[in-house]
C-alpha cells in the first residue's frame, strides 16, 4: 500500500497534496512524501522525520504538504522582574535560536535588570489592521464613500464583529490618492494576533460597504497600508498589534560590575549608534538588536515568523540619571503577537507560552496576549543593555568568539 502510493506519486497519478485523502493521517502522509523525495533526490530525510509534534494537529491550520519538522534549540534567559499592567513578577524567557552568544547576552541583561529591581512596562495601543484598496471614479467619489462610512460606522461594526465575539472594531482610517481609496480597519482581537480574524471580518465589511456604494471596485483586500510583513512608516507612527514600552533604571555599580562599562559610556554608545547611526540611514531600527530577541521568542512560542519584520522595529534609548545611574527604555510600535491561534497550540510552542504563564485565552480575554507583549518588551530591553554594554566596553567580538564557536 505504501509503495503503491509512492509509485503513484512518482508516475504523476497522485499529487503530493492528495496523500492525506488516502492515508487519513498526516504523519503517515509526511513519511510517504519523505520517501518520495528520498528516492527522487537521493538525500536522507531521516532527521526531519524525527519529531514530537502530531502533524494531524496542524492539518488545514498550519502547514500543507508536511514532510516532518525541523528543530531549533531553545534556551532560557532570566529571571527578569516585570511590573506591568498585565505581566507582574518573575519570568524566564524562552529564546529559540542557533546564534551562539544570544541567550547568554540576554541573560546578562536580565541579570543586571534583576539586581536593579523591576522593568516597568505599558501597552500604549492595541489593534490589528487590514487595509483594502478600492478603485473609485475620482476624489469626490472617494470622499462620498468616506462620508457614507462615517454615517454608517455602527452598521459596519456590527457586520465586522459578527465574525468573532473577540473582535472589536475601533476605527476605519482612510487615505486617498487619485482614484485609489485605502480603508485601514483597526480592531482589537483578544488574545489572538488577529490577522486571520481581521482579514475575514474586513472582507465581510468591505462587501457590505461596496453593496451600498456600487460604483466602487475592490482592487485588493490588502492594499499594503495594513502593513503586514513589511517595514513601513504607517506601522511605525500609527502602530499595529501592540504598541508597547519598557523602562528601567540600572544602578551605577551594577553597570560597572555586571555590564563591564559605565553609564556614561552606555549613554554615549546608545546615542551615537542607535539614534545617530540609524537616523543617518533612515532605519526603522533605532536600536541595537530588537530583532534577535523578538525572533527568538517568536520562534519559541509559535508566532508568525514573517511578522518579525515589523515587530522588531523600534527605538532604544539610554540616559544618565542625576545620581549617576543608567536609565534605559525601549519603544516597540508594532509588536504582533497572540497566545491563541496560529502556531501557539503546537506542543512545544505551547509549553514555552505556559512557561511564561500566558498560553491560551486570558481572563479577561486579551489579557494573556497583553501580558505576553509586556514580557517581550522587557526581554528586548535586557537584550539592548547587554549588547550596548558589550559594544561600549569593546567586548562584543570576544563574547562571540567565546560563545559562537569561533575560538581559535
Ligand atoms: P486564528 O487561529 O485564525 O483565530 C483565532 C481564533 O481563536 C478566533 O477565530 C477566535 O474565534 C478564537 N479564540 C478563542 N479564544 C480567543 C481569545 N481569547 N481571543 C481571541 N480569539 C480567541 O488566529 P488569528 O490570530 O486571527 O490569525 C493568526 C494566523 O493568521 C496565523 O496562523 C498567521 O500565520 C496567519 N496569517 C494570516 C493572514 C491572512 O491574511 N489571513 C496574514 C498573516 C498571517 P471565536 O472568537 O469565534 O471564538
Amino acid at each position: 500500500m505504501e509503495l503503491d502510493i509512492v509509485n503513484e506519486i512518482e508516475k504523476g497519478n497522485l499529487k503530493l497534496y492528495e496523500i492525506e485523502k488516502i492515508t487519513k493521517d498526516v504523519n503517515k502522509a509526511a513519511e510517504l512524501r519523505r520517501k518520495f523525495l528520498e528516492n527522487k533526490i537521493g538525500v536522507s530525510l531521516e532527521n526531519i522525520g524525527k519529531y514530537h509534534i502530531d502533524l494531524n494537529s496542524t492539518y488545514n491550520k498550519n502547514i500543507e504538504n508536511a514532510i516532518g519538522c525541523i528543530q531549533i534549540p531553545v534556551g532560557i534567559a532570566g529571571p527578569i522582574m516585570i511590573k506591568g499592567d498585565y505581566a507582574n513578577g518573575e519570568f524566564y524567557i524562552p529564546i529559540a535560536t542557533t546564534e551562539g552568544a544570544l541567550v547568554a547576552s540576554v541573560n546578562r541583561g536580565c541579570s543586571a535588570l534583576y539586581e536593579s529591581g523591576y522593568v516597568y512596562t505599558k501597552i500604549l495601543d492595541d489593534k490589528m489592521t487590514r487595509a483594502p484598496l478600492i478603485k473609485v471614479k475620482n476624489i469626490t467619489h472617494a470622499l462620498e464613500i468616506v462620508e457614507w462610512i462615517k454615517e454608517h460606522f455602527n452598521d459596519i461594526k456590527d457586520v465586522f464583529e459578527s465574525r468573532s465575539k473577540h473582535l472589536k472594531l475601533k476605527n476605519i482610517k482612510h487615505w486617498i490618492l487619485g482614484r485609489n481609496l485605502w480603508l485601514r480597519f483597526e480592531a482589537e482581537s483578544g488574545d489572538a494576533m488577529g490577522m486571520n480574524m481581521v482579514t475575514i471580518a474586513t472582507d465581510l465589511a468591505i462587501k457590505y460597504i461596496l453593496n451600498h456604494n456600487k460604483d466602487a471596485k475592490l482592487i485588493a483586500l490588502s492594499g499594503n497600508l495594513c502593513t503586514d510583513k513589511k517595514t513601513s512608516s504607517i506601522n511605525w507612527l500609527l502602530g499595529r498589534g501592540k504598541t508597547v514600552v519598557a523602562e528601567a533604571t540600572i544602578n551605577r555599580d551594577i553597570v560597572r560590575n555586571k555590564l563591564k562599562t559605565t553609564p556614561e559610556e552606555a549613554v554615549e554608545t546608545a546615542y551615537r549608534k542607535n539614534i545617530l547611526g540609524s537616523s543617518f540611514i533612515h532605519s526603522y531600527g533605532l536600536n541595537a538588536h530588537f530583532a534577535n530577541v523578538v525572533a527568538g521568542i517568536f520562534l519559541a512560542t509559535g508566532q508568525d515568523a514573517a511578522q518579525i519584520v515589523e515587530s522588531s522595529m523600534g527605538v532604544s534609548i539610554a540616559e544618565l540619571n542625576e545620581n549617576g545611574d543608567l536609565y534605559v527604555s525601549v519603544y516597540l510600535p508594532s509588536l504582533e503577537v497572540g497566545t491563541v491561534g496560529g502556531g501557539t497550540h503546537l506542543s512545544t510552542q505551547s509549553e514555552c507560552l505556559k512557561l511564561l504563564g500566558c498560553y491560551g485565552s486570558g481572563n479577561p480575554p486579551g489579557s494573556n496576549a497583553k501580558k505576553f507583549s509586556e514580557i517581550i518588551a522587557a526581554a528586548v530591553l535586557a537584550g539592548e543593555i547587554s549588547l550596548l554594554s558589550a559594544l561600549a566596553s569593546g567586548h562584543l567580538a570576544k563574547a562571540h568568539e567565546e560563545f559562537g564557536g569561533h575560538k581559535k
